[in-house]
């Protein structure tokens, strides 16, 4: 009869403060579920012995960042829809001694979006063509949008995204270059600023004429911190509907627990915890 040994490790990890654990283990404690979230730095050059690790210690599965989000998937057994056409995987789910890569940024903004405005049949414009445009992009055509709008400076990333979106899914697109101010056409319901602009600076401004930000479109953007960035404040005051990074940060976050364990964390539980260790007041 054989019995299991361990292995029992020792490692530094981030401090507990770490946002996105601290979000997920926020969401482990409130849904009752017996798992940790483990923050663990890994080199590129360590990728492949740490997935293997991760499936011989047998994870569930596991999140991954810059610069692994392309390298893994060498590593994997198979891919989901989005993660396919986006060419990125930010999440590894072991089904059945496989392990699949998934893209959970697209389908958390979606989420996020759709409690607020449904994507069917709308026109969206993503500004920027890295991989939260791509990932939004993609994941917004495959949830029903006719039209992506993909504005961006470097011309190759905005065109090869334009060319995937309409290639590979159901929505109409078009590139248009981000030379200089941009002014939201009449047409479009959504746009969103997927760009790293506002990434830690609350004053800095996306390149957009604000005067074209109508209280009829919904204005979203991906920065989660500071989360009431420059755009969405302009967009506020000229009335228009709202969605900050926060959303997305949350739902993609709970979508990556509902593929490893089966079950629907509490997306409030998820925000207020998140909003306390940025620090921020989580009714913004
Ligand atoms: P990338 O480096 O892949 O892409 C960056 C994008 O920003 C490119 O399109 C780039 O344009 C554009 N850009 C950068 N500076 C400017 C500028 N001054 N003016 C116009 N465009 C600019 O980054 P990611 O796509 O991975 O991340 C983008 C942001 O999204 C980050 O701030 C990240 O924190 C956030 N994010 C948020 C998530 C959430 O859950 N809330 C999830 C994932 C990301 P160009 O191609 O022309 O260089």
């Amino acid at each position: 009869m054989g019995f299991l040994s361990t292995l029992t490790g020792s490692f530094s990890t981030p401090a507990d403060d770490n946002p996105t654990v601290a979000m997920m283990e926020a969401a482990y404690a409130a849904a009752g579920l017996d798992a940790r979230y483990v923050n663990v730095d890994v080199s590129s050059a360590d990728l492949s012995d740490a997935i293997l690790g991760a499936k011989a210690m047998g994870w569930v599965g596991f999140n991954c960042s810059m610069p692994h989000k392309v390298a893994v998937i060498d590593h994997l057994d198979g891919l989901g829809e989005s993660a396919e056409l986006i060419g990125a995987v930010n999440c590894v789910v072991a089904r059945d001694g496989d392990l699949i890569g998934e893209n959970t940024d697209g389908r958390g903004f979606v989420e996020a979006l759709r409690e607020l405005r449904h994507p069917a049949g709308t026109h969206i414009v993503v500004l920027g063509a890295g991989g939260a445009g791509r990932a939004i992009a993609v994941e917004s055509a495959l949830a029903g949008a006719a039209r992506i709008t993909v504005v961006n400076r470097n011309t190759a990333r905005g065109e090869s995204l334009a060319a995937l979106v309409s290639e590979r899914t159901g929505a109409d697109a078009d590139f248009v270059p981000w030379t200089s101010t941009y002014a939201v056409p009449d047409s479009a319901d959504v746009v969103v600023n997927a760009t790293s602009v506002g990434l830690g600076d609350g004053d800095a401004q996306v390149d957009v004429d604000l005067e074209t930000l109508r209280p009829e479109l919904l204005v979203a953007d991906v920065i989660p911190n500071p989360p009431r960035t420059a755009y969405l404040r302009a967009a506020a005051q000229r009335e228009a509907q709202t969605l900050d990074g926060l959303g997305m940060l949350v739902a993609q976050g709970a979508v990556a627990i509902e593929l490893w364990h089966g079950v629907s964390p509490d997306r409030e539980v998820m925000r207020a915890r998140l909003s306390e260790v940025l620090g921020l007041d989580s009714a913004i």
